[in-house]
């Protein structure tokens, strides 16, 4: 029974095994450059759809400003992967819903809404951390090919019909399943945010700010950024144990919750 036992576990380890190359050979046909035409597509769709209302730079240099810096702190440490490369940007949105999210190649969009539920400057960049984590790790450009297949990233990042790039957004406004990180791209970017926010003035525990905050509000309020995070409290505790084990620095500054108060005044209301 027991040869049996391990004969049915190896097959499905060979088997697992043999999948994930298969995807990762698939996947590295996709280059870097189309990874960028594909966000740049989406966020060009983004800025036509009616639905999303991009709050404009023009007039608002303070808050835009301030989310820049936030990005760029964590966008230049040294152990993102895709610094350089990747065209990162970050869009305020117009919108009460708490909403955030990201696209592969750099562009990560983040709501009023969102904004203003958190409490200060730690807590929003552990947000932005994760989320440039996901795009440094090409997470979503992954999600995204088990719904397209390889051939179907090129032909969408190449000549992207309005159709496929709006089916891609209606995915991501309605969070559906497809568009949900897998427990194992999610513990990566977690732990890639944490060695991230390390190098910054942020508390290193700033990620576990963030969804200790949002994992607190009552379930029906919860936005589509929770629902496909799988979020518990599993997933704090496996976020402190990385912090501990990192030995980082988890102090907030005592002036984080002012600056970003300052920042949430700059926007337009
Ligand atoms: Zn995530």
């Amino acid at each position: 029974m027991r040869i049996k036992f391990s004969s049915i576990w190896f097959l499905g380890a060979l088997i697992v095994f043999l999948y994930s190359c298969k995807k990762t050979d698939e996947l590295a046909d996709f280059t870097e450059e189309e990874e960028i035409l594909l966000g740049d597509k989406l966020a060009e769709a983004i800025v036509e759809d009616e639905e999303f209302n991009i709050i404009a730079e023009e007039g608002n240099s303070i808050p835009y400003g301030y989310a820049k810096s936030r990005l760029a702190e964590i966008t230049s440490t040294s152990v993102i992967s895709k610094g350089e490369e990747f065209n990162w940007n970050i869009y305020l949105l117009d919108d009460d819903n708490r909403q955030a999210f990201a696209f592969p190649g750099g562009n990560i969009y983040i709501s009023s809404g969102m904004i203003f539920f958190l409490d200060n400057e730690d807590q929003f960049s552990g947000l932005i951390a994760h989320l440039v984590a996901h795009i440094d790790q090409s997470h979503i450009t992954e999600t995204l090919f088990f719904k397209y297949g390889v051939n179907g990233l090129k032909r969408i990042a190449n000549s992207g019909s309005e159709s496929d790039l709006k089916s891609i957004i209606n995915d991501l406004e309605l969070s559906n399943e497809f568009l949900s990180f897998t427990r194992g791209n999610e513990l990566q970017a977690d732990t890639l945010a944490i060695t991230m926010l390390a190098e910054t003035a942020q508390s290193c525990d700033a990620v576990g700010l963030f969804f200790t905050k949002t994992l607190n509000v009552q379930s029906n309020q919860q936005s589509q950024i929770i629902a496909a995070h799988r979020l518990d409290q599993t997933r704090i505790e496996d976020i402190s144990q990385v912090v501990i084990a990192n030995g980082c620095d988890t102090q907030v500054d005592d002036q984080s919750a002012s600056r970003y108060q300052s920042f949430r005044n700059s926007l337009p209301r």
